[in-house]
C-alpha cells in the first residue's frame, strides 16, 4: 500500500492508496502545533494505524506547508513546531523505511501534472491560491526539483511598483520576512484586504464576492484590482517557467469569475508577442495534496 500524508496548519490527513494509486480511504486528526515530539508521534501513529489495518509496511509520502530545503530541513510558518527540523530524517529513523517529504503546493502540482487536469501537457505549473499562494513546476509528469527547493514560490515575488502606484497600495510585510510579497495581496485574505483598502470597511473575501455579484461597485473595483495583481503574479510565473498550462487549486480557484477572467488579466503583464497558456481548474481538488505525496512515496525505495 502507499500512504499520502497531507499535513495542514490545522489537520493531518492520511490517505491510503493501492498500487495503482486508487484512493481506498482516508482519515484525519488535528495537527499538534507546539510540540515537535507530539507532531512526529501523530504522523507515526497514523502510519502505524494504516500498517496494522492493511497488514503491511506501506510506502510513505508526506506533503507539508513550507520549504523543504536542500538539507531536507523544513521551514514552515504554518506548522511552527516543525520549523527548522529535519522532519524526513526523524521520521525515517522511527518508521524504519525510506519516505518522501515535499512542499504541499508541489505535491498538488505533481498530482495534477501526472494524474489530473495537466495530464495531457508536458510542462505544467500547478498554482495554489488559497490561504497562501505557492506552486510547483512539472516537466513530463515529474516535479522539477530545484537547487534549494524554492522553485514555484510565485507568491513571494514582489508586488509590481506600477500596480502599487496605480492603486496606492500599502506595502505589506510577509511571513517569509520580505516586504510587499504578492501572497499578501493575491492569496485568499488578499481580496478582503483590498476591499478594506478602498472602502475602510471589513468584509471577508467571500462576502466581497457576494457583494460584487449583487452589483456593489466598490466590491467590483476591489475584485478588478485583485485580478490585476493576480494577472501580474501569473505573468511573472509565465515569464519564469513558460508552462503550457497552469492548473489552479485552492479556495480562490473555486470562484468562477476568477477562472474566467484570469487570461485577460494576465495579458497586459506579458510581452505583446507572448500568448497566455491554457488555464484550467484542478481535477482532484482538496485530494491533490495527499495524492501527490503518495506519488512521491511510491517512488522512494530502500
Ligand atoms: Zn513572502
Amino acid at each position: 500500500m502507499i500512504y499520502g500524508v497531507d499535513v495542514g496548519g490545522s489537520k493531518i490527513e492520511i490517505a491510503v492508496f493501492d498500487e495503482k494509486l486508487q484512493r481506498i480511504e482516508s482519515w484525519r486528526v488535528a495537527t499538534p502545533k507546539h510540540s515537535y515530539e507530539a507532531f512526529l508521534a501523530q504522523i507515526i501513529t497514523l502510519v502505524q494505524q494504516a500498517d496494522d489495518k492493511y497488514g503491511c509496511k506501506g510506502q510513505v509520502g508526506i506533503g507539508m506547508p513550507g520549504i523543504v530545503n536542500a538539507q531536507q530541513r523544513v521551514l514552515s510558518a504554518n506548522v511552527p513546531c516543525a520549523n527548522g527540523k529535519e522532519v524526513k530524517a526523524d521520521l525515517v529513523a522511527q518508521l524504519e523505511r525510506p519516505i518522501a517529504v515535499e512542499n504541499d503546493c508541489r505535491c498538488f502540482a505533481l498530482s495534477e501534472a501526472s494524474l489530473g487536469a495537466g495530464k495531457q501537457y508536458q510542462k505544467v505549473f500547478g498554482a495554489i491560491i488559497g490561504t497562501g499562494a505557492g506552486g510547483g513546476f512539472c516537466i513530463d509528469g515529474a516535479l522539477y526539483k530545484s537547487a534549494q527547493g524554492i522553485a514555484g514560490e510565485y507568491g513571494h515575488h514582489p508586488l509590481s511598483a506600477v500596480l502599487q502606484q496605480k492603486y496606492h497600495l500599502p506595502i505589506l510585510a510577509c511571513g517569509c520576512g520580505l516586504q510587499g510579497c504578492l501572497e499578501r495581496y493575491v492569496a485568499g485574505p488578499g481580496l478582503a484586504g483590498l476591499y478594506q483598502h478602498f472602502t475602510t470597511q471589513t468584509l471577508t473575501s467571500e462576502q466581497v464576492i457576494t457583494a460584487m455579484r449583487a452589483g456593489e461597485s466598490e466590491a467590483r473595483h476591489a475584485f478588478n484590482c485583485y485580478m490585476d495583481l493576480l494577472g501580474s503574479a501569473f505573468a511573472n510565473l509565465i515569464k519564469a517557467y513558460d508552462p503550457e498550462v497552469i492548473v489552479l487549486g485552492g479556495g480562490m480557484s473555486l470562484i468562477d469569475e476568477l477562472v474566467e477572467t484570469l487570461p485577460k488579466a494576465i495579458e497586459p503583464h506579458v510581452f505583446s508577442a507572448v500568448s497566455v497558456p491554457d488555464i484550467v481548474r484542478a481535477k482532484h481538488g482538496d485530494a491533490s495534496g495527499a495524492l501527490g505525496a503518495a506519488l512521491l512515496g511510491s517512488k522512494v525505495h530502500a
